[in-house]
């Protein structure tokens, strides 16, 4: 296996294989470094409709595979490792893997975020078949049905907004009795008709057959325990940057997002940040596209310097 690259990248969601896609086209050794599925978050979505050029959707597992291929035509070398440091040398980079190390001119991180799971029963059999992490891109899929919000943060509150232009009744379930969202949004939800909701109360599993039916929901406060039929869950419990492995290698905000400027530099030359992981990201499979197309020209440039 080739130890040493022009460019590695760290992640195979759709930033990373944009990015390859791009290094790759421009001859740049490359190799793409993913730990499970390549896709990466996208791949659990089973109907993607708003990435352009695809007019009847399709499934984000095959979204996954199709950016790969077209990636791996062009050069682009991919292993299955987990990432575990980076190491700045003076012109080299080394990263560091569960498969060994890698040394490379530049580095383009684009190892995304991960939405906190419930970790209740019946969570993960039903992601995808009614679960979803994201309303901006599931919503459409609940046109006039019952659907639940978990949450009570900026998250939860904007998908329940958002679910009210589709679903019939949109019913945010929160632990406590106060909501954390910021005041304007709560106001919003507050006075939005189609939202209700479920305080002081938990998610305790989550039952259906081949799709999510119903809730079993219990009262913390009393202790009372019930059942919500709904088609839709949106768990948004809040987000966790991958980027453990960063720590003490570059800056990372209190939250642990990278800053980067409008080429993806972060603040170390040579190490650009695309997709979920950076600041203010519109998490989106579009713009993290995009994202990763900006790093590879900027990396390319960097390199050529
Ligand atoms: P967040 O602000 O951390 O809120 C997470 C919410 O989930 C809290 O209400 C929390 O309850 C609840 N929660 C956490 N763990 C739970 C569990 N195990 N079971 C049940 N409920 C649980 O996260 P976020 O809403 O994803 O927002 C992340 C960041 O993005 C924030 O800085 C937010 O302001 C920003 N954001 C902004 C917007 C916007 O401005 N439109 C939209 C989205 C996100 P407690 O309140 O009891 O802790």
């Amino acid at each position: 296996m080739n130890r040493e690259y022009e460019i590695v990248i760290i992640g195979g969601g759709p930033a990373g294989l944009s990015a390859g896609l791009y290094t790759s086209r421009a001859r740049l050794s490359s190799l793409l470094i993913e730990r499970g599925v390549v896709g990466g978050q996208i791949a659990d979505a089973e109907l993607v409709e708003n990435y352009p050029g695809f007019v009847e959707g399709i499934s984000g597992f095959e979204i996954g595979q199709l950016m790969h291929q077209q990636a791996t035509k062009y050069g682009l070398n991919t292993i299955i490792a987990e990432v575990t440091g980076l190491e700045l040398k003076e012109e080299t980079k080394v990263v560091k893997t569960t498969e060994g190390n890698f040394t490379t001119k530049a580095v383009i991180i684009a190892s995304g975020s991960e939405r906190h799971k419930l970790g209740t029963p019946g969570e993960e059999k039903f992601t995808g078949k009614g679960i979803s992490y994201c309303a901006t891109c599931d919503a459409p899929f609940f046109k006039e049905k019952p659907v639940a919000v978990v949450g009570g943060g900026d998250a939860a509150i904007t998908e329940a907004l958002h679910l009210t232009k589709f679903a019939s009744r949109v019913i945010v379930i929160h632990r406590r009795d106060q909501l954390r969202a910021s005041r304007i949004l709560q106001e919003k939800a507050l006075d939005e008709p189609k939202i209700e909701f479920l305080w002081n109360t938990v998610v305790e599993e989550i039952e259906g057959k081949d799709k999510v039916k119903r809730l079993r929901l219990r009262q913390v406060v009393t202790g009372e325990k019930s059942t919500l039929e709904v088609s839709g869950v949106f768990i948004a419990i809040g987000l966790k940057p991958n980027t453990d492995y960063l720590k003490g290698v570059l800056s990372l905000d209190k939250a642990g997002y990278i800053i980067t400027n409008e080429k993806m530099e972060t603040e170390i030359p040579g190490i650009f940040a695309t997709g979920d992981i950076r600041l203010n990201s519109a998490r989106q499979a579009i713009t993290a596209a995009g994202d990763g197309a900006t790093a590879a020209i900027y990396a390319e440039k960097f390199i050529s310097q």
